[in-house]
């Protein structure tokens, strides 16, 4: 345990990268450790839509190849390509559509993932950051005046001190749970994805992203979410990717991907598809922590929210990490505005605001006449704005307003969605099970 580091970043995404960035640039030693051997490869599912308004007390614009964050006053390059996608539609089995689309800005615009991370690598090498791939931390612990970070790199184990640490190590951070931080965190359940990155599909929507739910033709209800994907190479051909979704310990997450391609409702679409890559990832659902420090060491990233932090919030926080622990280098109190900062901006930790996303999902435990009413009720109405859990705030707050309607027309059904309004919070485990 020779060699001492200023900075020891655990992970290497778009936070861990952002945070190595910031912190190299004002001079410190940084070393970014990443358990996978290829940075730019992601086999983590993620739609990659940067959202066009405001999100977590920021708001990101493009400019040319440059993401331009305006409340905090930095850019990043990015040189990859981009799929702007205007509308982003849920969809009841017979079709019917909750419908978010923008006037000006597309609702969202869809990036390619592994470029962002190669050209953030680029940009953390040119400024003096070490990254060691294939290094897997495995345990942290707090001096009193650093830390000490347990990694193993190829089944060999070695210890490395730094000033301080950033975990930046995602939602299923290895080390939020050795900092014994995780006891503190409600757990709404675990959620395995699974998807399909796929070339040859021909969408009806084509420019939309889109979450399909209900029963249709499937075995039982799901959530399906399919989205438009840049290629990585210019020229290349143009990629669709379809997501599945349940609790971890159901079924072959595969076969539902491929019943809904086969003879799902939409299976059409499908007929030309060719699947490029498997991609998925393991979603620990817990309740944001308020306060991501434990002495030297900060949480960053998808490690201390719940669900996920949204690829331009990582950068976004991952920024104010390493001005912070610069800050603190210089004998002010740089973790303490790092973790201010985050309490003022992240927005689930406003009380009541993951009962209200979760809520919405909690809907499409109705069945599938209910689920076409409620859709068709909704069709006509167009909501401004994407920011995928906001959108089921204004779901409810919609069908809050049509009770009295829903009253008239259907009154079987006003028992069950007032059974589904909070506080009378269903598990989601019971609305997503194959
Ligand atoms: C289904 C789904 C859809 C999404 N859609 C969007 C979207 O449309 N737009 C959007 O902006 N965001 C989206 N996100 C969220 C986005 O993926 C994350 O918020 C973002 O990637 C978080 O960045 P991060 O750097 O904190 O973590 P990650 O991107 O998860 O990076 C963490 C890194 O740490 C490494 N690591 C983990 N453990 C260790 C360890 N012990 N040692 C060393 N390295 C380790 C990992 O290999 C990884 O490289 C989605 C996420 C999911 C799951």
């Amino acid at each position: 345990m020779n060699k001492q580091y200023d900075l020891i970043v655990v992970g290497a995404g778009p936070a861990g990268l952002m945070s190595a960035i910031t912190a190299a640039r004002g001079g410190l030693n940084v070393l970014v450790v990443e358990q996978k051997t290829d940075i730019a490869w992601i086999p983590r599912t993620c739609v990659s839509t940067l959202y066009t308004t405001d999100c977590n007390g920021e708001l990101v614009t493009v400019d040319g190849d440059r993401w331009i964050f305006h409340k905090n006053d930095f850019s990043i390059k990015y040189t990859g390509q981009w799929k702007d996608c205007w509308k982003f539609y849920h969809i009841s089995p017979s079709g019917y559509r909750i419908r978010i689309e923008r006037d000006t800005v597309p609702a969202g615009k869809a990036f390619n993932k592994e470029t962002l991370i190669e050209d953030l690598a680029k940009e953390a090498k040119k400024s003096g950051v070490r990254i060691q791939c294939g290094t897997r931390a495995v345990d942290i612990k707090n001096l009193k005046k650093g830390v000490v970070l347990t990694l193993n790199r190829r089944g060999k184990e070695e210890k490395l001190k730094a000033r301080f640490a950033i975990g930046a190590d995602g939602l299923n951070s290895i080390i939020c749970e050795k900092l014994g931080l995780n006891k503190y965190r409600r757990s709404y359940g675990v959620m395995a994805v699974c998807s399909y990155v796929l070339e040859g599909v021909k969408p009806a929507y084509p420019d939309t992203i889109m979450c399909f739910v209900g029963k249709g033709k499937m075995k039982s209800r799901y959530i399906f979410y399919g989205w438009p994907r840049p290629a990585r190479t210019k020229g290349d051909k143009n990629q669709w990717e379809l997501l599945y979704t349940q609790f971890v310990g159901g079924n072959n997450l595969e076969a539902p991907l491929q019943a809904f391609m086969k003879d799902g409702n939409y299976a059409s679409w499908f007929k030309k598809a060719k699947v490029v890559q498997k991609r998925g990832c393991v979603m620990s659902m817990r309740v944001a922590l308020p306060y991501p420090r434990v002495e030297n060491t900060i949480l960053v990233g998808d490690a201390p929210c719940w669900t996920e932090v949204e690829v331009q919030s990582a950068i976004q926080y991952g920024y104010r990490a390493g001005k912070g622990v610069l800050d603190e280098l210089k004998g002010d109190p740089g973790l303490d505005e790092y973790t201010d900062y985050w309490k003022n901006t992240y927005e689930y930790l406003e009380p009541g605001r993951t009962e209200r996303a979760n809520w919405g999902y909690v809907i499409y435990v109705l069945d599938d006449d209910d689920l076409d009413y409620l859709f068709k009720l909704m069709d006509n109405k167009i909501l401004k704005g994407y920011y995928e859990w906001k959108v089921m705030d204004y779901v409810r707050q919609v069908l809050e307003a049509e009770l009295p309607r829903i009253a008239k027309e259907r009154p079987s059904l006003v028992p069950k969605i007032k059974n589904l309004l909070p506080p009378h919070q269903l598990s989601l485990r019971k609305f997503v099970s194959i």
